[in-house]
This record gives structure tokens, C-alpha cells and sequence, in this order.
């Protein structure tokens, strides 16, 4: 079983959206998947709640001890942890509880400057564990033919964490497929938004596995 959570303290990073995607995405490649809600307002719960069939289950776990609760659920491939918004106990948890840690981050300078306490813990914990646990930046919600988020993700790379090849993009059919508890992946699977999903699925699975062979 191999956990992955998706962190940022700012409310509006895409941690939900990229959660909710990953989880599908590594459903839709065969592998088993639960989800993990740990942000007190229930966003991923609510997505699941609106459709009475899910292909991913979601659970709720927003407590500070994530990390052991985790270790007690059902037996799956991978479990996704959508992140709640701070740095506090529950992030700590989470981090515990990963092998892979992603930040999704904004291209603008404010959001990658508010991460900053997020990193701090995340470095420790990559320090603590010898390097077991892994963790990178993803831009999110980058706008379309602008160069910002080729300044910002040098801007990142100061940071000491890698920044994924993998951006997902602004785009309207997000919120519009989550208001039908749904993704872009299962409503348009040929679309922009499903090839970049996927492929930051595929991105993050490569470097977890690389882990194993190490
Ligand atoms: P977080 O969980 O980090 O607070 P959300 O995923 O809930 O962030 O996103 C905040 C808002 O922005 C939501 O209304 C969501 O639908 C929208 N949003 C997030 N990512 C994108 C995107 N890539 N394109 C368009 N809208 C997005
Ligand atoms: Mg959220």
C-alpha cells in the first residue's frame, strides 16, 4: 500500500480537484483506491455524497492520527489523502502517513511563498525518514499561453523540492464535473484535462515505484 497526500495549507490550491482526480485516475489503471477526506469542511466527501453509485470510495479521517488510522483501513493499492487547509497537527499526520507528498501550488509568487511552513515540515520528515519519503510540487490551475508558470516553477526549484513535468491547467469542466460528483476523466475521457491527470497519475506512480527499486 503506498499513500499519497495532497498538501497545502491555502484553501483554493486544487488539493481537492488533484485528489479527487489521482484517486480516479488510479482507478481507471486498475489499481485498488480509497480516499482519504482529512479536511474538516468534508469537500471530498461531499463530491462522493452527491452520487448515490462512486467508483472511489471516500473516508473521512480528521483527526491528527491519520497515520495510524490509515494502517487500519481496507487493504488497497493506493490511498490519496486530500489535505485540509493548514500546517498544523493534521498535515503533520498526513505527512506521516505518506510515501509521497504533493504540493500543489498556484504560479503565483504569494502562493508559492505561503507553502513555506508546509516545506519546513516536509523537509524534516524527508530528513527524519532517510529519504524514504518523497515529495514534489505540481502547478495548479495554470493559465493557458501564459509564461508565468515557467517562472514560477523556477521560483520553486529554490524551494529544494523537484516541481513534477506535470501542470494541470485552469479549466471550467473541473468544478463543472465535481458539481455531479464526477471528474473530467470519467465525463470527458478524451479531453485536455484527462490527458494531464493521467499523466500526472502516471508521473507520480513512476517515482514511487523508482523508491522500490531502490
Ligand atoms: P482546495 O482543496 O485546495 O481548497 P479546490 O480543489 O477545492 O482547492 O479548488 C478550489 C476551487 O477552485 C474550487 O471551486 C475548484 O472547483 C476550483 N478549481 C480547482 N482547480 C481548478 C482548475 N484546475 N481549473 C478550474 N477550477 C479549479
Ligand atoms: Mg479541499
Amino acid at each position: 500500500m503506498k499513500t499519497i497526500a495532497v498538501l497545502n495549507q491555502k484553501g483554493g490550491a486544487g488539493k481537492t480537484t488533484i485528489s479527487t482526480h489521482l484517486a480516479t485516475a488510479l482507478h481507471h489503471t486498475g489499481r485498488s483506491v480509497l480516499l482519504v477526506d482529512s479536511d474538516p469542511q468534508g469537500s471530498a466527501r461531499d463530491w462522493a455524497a452527491v452520487r448515490a453509485e462512486h467508483p472511489v470510495s471516500v473516508v473521512g479521517i480528521d483527526r491528527p492520527t491519520i497515520e495510524r488510522d490509515v494502517k487500519s483501513l481496507a487493504k488497497v493499492d493506493f490511498v490519496v489523502i486530500d489535505g485540509a487547509p493548514q500546517a498544523s497537527d493534521l498535515a503533520v499526520s498526513a505527512i506521516k502517513a505518506a510515501d509521497f507528498v504533493l504540493i500543489p501550488v498556484q504560479p503565483s509568487p504569494y502562493d508559492i511563498w505561503a507553502t513555506e511552513d508546509l516545506v519546513d515540515l516536509v523537509k524534516q520528515r524527508i530528513e527524519v525518514t532517510d529519504g524514504k519519503l518523497k515529495a514534489a510540487f505540481v502547478v495548479s490551475r495554470a493559465i493557458t499561453g501564459s509564461n508565468i508558470s515557467k517562472d514560477v516553477s523556477a521560483i520553486l526549484e529554490d524551494y529544494g523540492l523537484p516541481v513534477l513535468e506535470s501542470k494541470i491547467f485552469q479549466r471550467v469542466d473541473y468544478p463543472g464535473t465535481a458539481a455531479r460528483g464526477s471528474t473530467v476523466i470519467e465525463d470527458f475521457p478524451r479531453s485536455e484535462g484527462t490527458r494531464e491527470m493521467l499523466a500526472l497519475s502516471a508521473e507520480i506512480e513512476s517515482i514511487i515505484l523508482e523508491q522500490e527499486v531502490v
